[in-house]
């Protein structure tokens, strides 16, 4: 069904919710809709889930918004689905998560007010007029209705179902930047995301803003929780450069010089995973949150200040530390030919996958590398010795250093390919064991 079906002008979509929501969604909102009539109290389905559901995005995390009490509403919602609420008293809102993991928000009708530029809202009970006013762009200030009576009709009060159409992403008035400029982040990732366009006013407001030093009036810690979302994109690099062209990383980030060097390496590490998943990675784990922060410092000149900036662990930074030490003998050593597993497995032991998305990325076009990395994958990483230094205690040898040369000696041979099984590690051990006493004995 497409939004712009004549069908539908009327604005009520009732039949477009059956056709694109699952049965297991159609179901909590039927729940919502005893509630609500219980409480006599207005319920509306909105942002993004309304958003996606016209584009035929699919979109699960469902989002109300209650004329009334959210709270109350989302006690006797949960008592009927049995899920696991959290309740935010301070916000009025709660969220559930069925036994199936769905994800649904409960908010109280509100008004936000700020008491200055870019500072946290003032929040108060309203009604669903005052909650789509005060939201971030036209297409998520949409509300579906769930009530009996009017089921499936649109509020529509920005026109956001025309900026759906016309793939618009557009403030609802011209402060908005100012008073919430995170919601500029949020704009170019829509954007992206959607594959829409900012609108003209809108792009000049962000601009304008950016200009009069909003950010400064904004700890660092909300920023980078915003560009955390970013990272998490698709696009991420398209994003990147977007806020660039309007000056925001440059400012927030002095500490780097080179953009165009994150965008590589983002694009790299981009291209690094999508070929460990073709190589037999299926499923990397992988921390990408870690991966690109680790791209931000990899290239900054000033190090410290920008792990200062992230609020890194010192596991972390050590983990940076190191890559950026170690990077050029890594990647010296992997790039020679006809390396052995275990060769391999010596020059990447104890290595996180982020560190290796990175080496990939940065020695992109280094044949030898990459062959090493996928026989690394593919070879080495899962191989595994199956005896423990409790088989070679029962051969009555003192535990000390020699454990450890035994167990290498066994898990060269293992991840080289000689030897494979349990049995034949024992066989090898004894071996060891038997050479190691005469070795003593000859001492
Ligand atoms: P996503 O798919 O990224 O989750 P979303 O639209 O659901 O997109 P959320 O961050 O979950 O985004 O926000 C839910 C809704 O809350 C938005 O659709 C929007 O209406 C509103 N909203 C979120 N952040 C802001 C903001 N900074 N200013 C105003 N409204 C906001």
């Amino acid at each position: 069904m497409d939004i712009r079906d004549n069908h539908h002008q009327n604005g009520n979509y009732a039949e477009l919710i059956k056709e694109r929501l699952p049965d297991d969604i159609i179901e909590i909102i039927h729940f919502s809709q005893t509630v609500a009539s219980e409480l006599c109290c207005r319920l509306f389905l909105v942002g993004g889930i309304v958003r996606d559901l016209f584009l035929g995005i699919q979109n699960y995390d469902v989002d109300f918004v209650v004329e009334g009490d959210g709270i109350i509403f989302a006690e006797k919602l949960n008592r009927i689905i049995g899920g696991n609420i959290t309740i935010y008293e301070k916000f009025n809102t709660a969220n559930i998560v069925t036994k199936k993991g769905i994800e649904i928000d409960i908010a109280t009708a509100r008004r936000e007010t700020y008491k200055s530029p870019a500072a946290l809202p003032q929040v108060e009970k309203s009604s669903i007029e005052c909650d789509l006013s005060r939201r971030d762009f036209t297409i998520n200030a949409l509300a579906i209705s769930l009530n009996d009576n009017t089921y499936g009709e649109l509020l529509d009060y920005f026109y956001g179902k025309k900026d759906l159409i016309d793939r618009k992403i557009k403030i609802l008035h011209d402060a908005s930047f100012i008073e919430d400029p995170l919601r500029i982040f949020r704009a170019i990732r829509f954007k992206h995301r959607l594959n829409f366009e900012i609108e003209e006013n809108t792009w000049d407001l962000a601009k304008r803003a950016v200009e009069s030093g909003i950010f400064n009036n904004i700890t660092i810690e909300r920023v980078i929780e915003e560009l955390y979302y970013i990272f998490k994109e698709d696009n991420n690099v398209a994003m990147l450069q977007d806020l660039n062209k309007l000056n925001i990383l440059k400012k927030i980030f002095p500490e780097i010089n080179s953009w165009n060097s994150v965008y590589y390496l983002f694009k790299k590490c981009n291209e690094s995973i999508e070929w460990f998943c073709r190589i037999g990675e299926r499923e990397l784990n992988i921390d990408k949150i870690f991966l690109y922060v680790m791209i931000f410092c990899y290239v900054a000149d000033d190090k410290y200040t920008i792990c200062k900036k992230f609020g890194l662990s010192k596991v972390q930074i050590e983990t940076i530390r190191n890559i950026c030490l170690y990077e050029n003998h890594i990647i010296k050593e992997l790039n020679k030919r006809n390396l052995t597993a275990y060769e391999i497995a010596i020059i990447l032991k104890g290595i996180h996958n982020e560190e290796l998305v990175l080496l990939t990325a940065i020695s992109y076009n280094k044949k030898e590398v990459k062959t090493n990395i996928k026989k690394y994958f593919n070879n080495v990483k899962q191989v595994k010795l199956c005896i423990t230094g409790k088989d070679i205690k029962e051969y009555g040898i003192k535990p000390g250093p020699l454990y450890k040369t035994i167990l290498d000696k066994i898990y060269k041979e293992k991840v080289n390919g000689n030897i494979h099984t349990k049995e034949e590690e024992l066989e090898l051990l004894k071996v060891l064991t038997e050479k190691s006493r005469e070795d003593e004995l000859f001492v």
